[in-house]
């Protein structure tokens, strides 16, 4: 198999250069389909349909390893609320992310691709080797000739090729110079050759154009979740809460115990608590005054805020108790499974060892 640097000189961008073809070959065996396992990676994690997480291994079965790869979850019923997160238009260079003093994370998740937080943080997805594999991409991500590209249709692969478009398309926008192609080598997003040579600048170029051609030729290729490059996530957060009630639930917890759930809803509170104090004594300095003193409206207003001020902070600390403790309630099924699986796994070990047979 050529390397990626000589498969990106001599035609690069597999979708358009080269035809598509007939035989459906990612339901072949391993054997069958040549060397094109190699480029992908070890191991991958999901959840099974009982929220069990699990380690697959992605040659075993490629269709299902990529449906979980090159896939938005929840962002897809968000669409057409994406408005409220970001603008239409292509993604900011890698350069300018780091002058705005935002950190690149390197996440795994397609859908965290190009989130950023509040705290200043960029979530990206290295670009997986596969995605640069001609023979992968040719073989898994085209439709075949007898697909009629309904979306219900089990061979269509339409919306993984758009999902895995739309990504390469982000990076055709990230790395625009070659201080970009540096920032982006050194945090690893490229992936490098077989012999750890990392994509030379001049067929990075080539790609670049390409897909740039593909967007400009037919915008509809790529998934129209990536028409809006970068995402703010607290805002994310806020659509998700407000598309799943009765649940409520943030997009991604920024937050992974209990004491920083806490932490984090003082930090509000404590912003608020010091408004409220500053319209206090702003109130109680207008009752001193003798024109004030015989105003109505301003006595009722002073009133219904004094009331607030004092009932304000209880349910707004009530609330956050019972937040935690709706979510200790929730998580307790899985920190009970944990403790068996542990408590089990110790029995087995018990008994498999030495001592334990004696
Ligand atoms: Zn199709």
């Amino acid at each position: 198999m050529p390397s990626w640097n000589e498969q990106l000189r001599q035609s690069s961008l597999w979708v358009f250069t080269l035809p598509p073809i007939g035989l459906d070959t990612a339901y072949m065996s391993r054997s069958q389909c040549g060397g094109t396992t190699d480029t992908l990676p070890a191991t991958y994690h999901y959840h099974e349909a009982t929220g069990k997480h699990a380690v697959g291994d992605p040659a075993e079965d490629i269709p299902a390893f990529l449906r979980r790869e090159l896939s938005l979850g929840s962002l897809v019923g968000m669409l057409r609320h994406l408005w409220f997160a970001s603008a239409k238009r292509p993604a900011v260079p890698l350069h300018r992310h780091l002058a705005m003093g935002r950190e690149i994370v390197v996440v795994g998740r397609m859908d965290l691709h190009l989130l950023w937080t509040n705290d200043g943080k960029l979530f990206v997805k290295p670009i997986p080797r596969f995605l640069l594999d001609l023979a992968f991409c040719q073989a898994n991500l085209q439709c075949p000739i007898a697909c009629s590209c309904d979306n219900l249709a089990a061979i269509c692969r339409t919306s993984p090729r758009k999902v895995a478009l739309g990504f390469l398309y982000t990076y055709a926008c990230l790395i625009s110079s070659e201080s970009d192609f540096h920032v982006a080598n050194e945090k690893r997003l490229l992936p490098c050759d077989k012999d750890d040579k990392p994509i030379k600048w001049t067929n990075w170029k080539a790609l670049a154009k390409e897909l740039l051609r593909m967007h400009e030729r037919d915008p509809s290729t790529i998934h129209p979740r990536f028409l809006r490059a970068e995402l703010r996530l607290s805002r994310i957060n806020t659509i998700h809460r407000l598309t799943n009630i009765p649940r409520f639930n943030p997009y991604l917890r920024s937050r992974y115990n209990y004491g920083s759930l806490f932490g984090e809803n003082l930090a509000w509170m404590a912003t608020t608590a010091v408004f409220v104090a500053l319209v206090l004594t702003a109130m109680q300095v207008g009752l001193a005054t003798e024109r004030l003193q015989s105003n109505t409206t301003f006595l009722q207003v002073s009133y219904g805020f004094t009331v607030f001020a004092i009932l304000g902070p209880v349910c707004a600390f009530g609330l956050v108790v019972l937040d935690v403790l709706f979510h200790l309630v929730k998580d307790l099924p899985l920190l009970l499974g944990r403790q068996r699986t542990r408590r089990e796994r110790r029995h087995t070990m018990s008994s498999t060892s030495p001592e334990g047979a004696a």
